[in-house]
């Protein structure tokens, strides 16, 4: 049934307090004094501080940070921070990496620390005379440009490059200026969108066109981080591991069925390392499935192969668009001492480690879907979730699910009647 009292236009709401707000949120949404309370715990996030990163804050979602070990990068060892909300996907880094631990982990290299910034001009009469008139202009382009972010240029970024299309679109040829600005530490998508507007106004002039968007292009295929390891055969346990894992990988190369899932489960680690770091999740993500489909098919991100000597090589390559200054990873402690974990002091090495990781987490998916299926290592983690569902609190928790994982039957309905049996029992001892 439609509830029609009640009506989401709350004049105001953003120039109120974030007590006030749950307080409104509260009284529309019928929750309790301990939901709300449970809400505007923001625990390791002072709530002032939550207020600022986003609009008409009421409180704060956490998600757990595990740490992924045995990771060695470079040949230097760092462990993981990952906040992630899935079961599994902490376990499938770690064993990965202890699987290529003794053969050195993984080697990794970063294509630099390019962003790309769009200009759309529409109604130009001459679009590729006028493409080369902005190509003409490249040093006037260049000190506009670098005399936004001086800061930047103090760090040894800025300007680097112009580049025009002319795009065949439904509304006629389009006009799109690149701006290839070096970022450095920065991910850099305010300090390029800040570059796009200023020149906005002289590509209107050059081209007598109108100028509609000046962004970023999160398809930042001019910072690509790749990562490469090699699995023994003894460590992954033989020929028709690595076959499977092979097949695997081809299997998700043809098929973009395949590839959404194969690239998700990358996504599971490198979005986990992403936001434990305070950067933007959405940004990477969306480059990562861009670059996939590059093509014009979308495959996988990452590669596997047989090396002349018989062991599995695994490599990815990826845009990693990461940074350790602006946004909320300056900002958020939490990001600030997963950064002091990882030990990073740039921008590159964060997105080096993370593309391995991308690797490690792929590796260990692939494995165990060409083994004994995914199931069976997800298990004791998502019999716990199932566990809490059924609505078993403390130890009961462990007790349900060790139940359902010897039953072999991870089921709601089944850890329910469990943890009846188990209060009954215990009521009755
Ligand atoms: P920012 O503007 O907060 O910080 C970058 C600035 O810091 C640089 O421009 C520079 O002036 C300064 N700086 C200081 N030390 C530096 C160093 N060592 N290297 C480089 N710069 C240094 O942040 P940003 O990185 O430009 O933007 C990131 C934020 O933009 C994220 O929060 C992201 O979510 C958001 N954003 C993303 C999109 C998108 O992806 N489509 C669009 C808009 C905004």
């Amino acid at each position: 049934m439609i509830d029609t009292t009640r009506s989401s236009r709350i004049s105001g709401f953003h120039k109120k307090s974030p007590a006030e707000r749950l307080g409104i949120v509260s009284d529309f949404a019928g929750l309790d004094a301990a939901a709300a309370a449970r809400l505007s715990d923001t625990g390791n996030l002072d709530l002032g501080l939550a207020d600022r990163l986003v609009e008409n804050v009421i409180g704060s979602m956490n998600i757990p940070l595990g740490i992924a070990t045995n990771m060695r990068v470079d040949g230097e060892d760092v462990l993981i921070p990952m906040a992630t909300e899935e079961s599994s996907v902490v376990a499938a880094v770690c064993n990965a990496a202890r699987q290529c631990y003794d053969a050195g982990g993984f080697t990794t290299s970063m294509s630099g620390t390019l962003m790309i910034a769009q200009i759309q001009a529409v109604d130009v009469a001459d679009p590729h005379a006028a493409r080369l008139r902005i190509l003409g202009r490249r040093e006037e382009i260049k000190v506009i440009c670098d005399g936004c972010d001086p800061v930047l240029l103090s760090f040894g970024g800025g300007f680097r490059d112009v580049e025009v299309r002319v795009l065949d679109s439904q509304s006629g040829p389009m006009l799109v200026t690149h701006l290839i600005v070096d970022t450095r530490d920065a991910m850099g998508a305010n300090a390029v969108n800040s570059m796009a507007e200023a020149l906005a106004p002289h590509i209107s002039a050059w081209t007598g066109g109108r100028v509609y968007l000046r962004i970023l292009s999160n398809l930042a295929d001019r910072r690509l981080a790749r990562a490469h390891a090699v699995w023994p055969l003894d460590q992954i346990g033989g020929e028709a591991v690595r076959d499977g894992i092979v097949s695997a990988y081809h299997f998700a190369a043809a098929d973009p069925y395949r590839a959404a899932t194969h690239n998700k489960g990358i996504m599971n680690g490198v979005s986990a390392v992403v936001l434990a770091t305070g950067n933007d999740t959405r940004a990477v993500e969306a480059g990562a499935h861009a670059f996939a489909a590059r093509s014009g098919q979308y495959g996988s991100l990452t590669r596997f192969e047989v090396t002349a000597d018989g062991q599995l090589s695994g490599s990815i390559e990826l845009p990693m668009a990461v940074g350790l200054i602006g946004g909320a990873t300056k900002a958020h402690p939490t990001a600030q001492a997963c950064l002091k974990i990882l030990g990073v002091t740039s921008a590159e090495r964060l997105a080096r480690i993370i593309a391995a990781v991308g690797l490690a987490q792929n590796f260990s998916a692939l494995k165990a879907l060409a083994t004994t299926g995914i199931q069976k290592g997800h298990m004791a983690l998502h019999a716990q979730n199932i566990a809490m569902m059924a609505g078993a609190v403390g130890d009961e928790i462990d007790r349900v699910a060790a139940v359902l994982v010897e039953r072999g039957s991870v089921r709601q309905d089944i850890a329910q009647a469990v943890l009846q049996d188990l209060r009954g029992g215990a009521a009755g001892a």
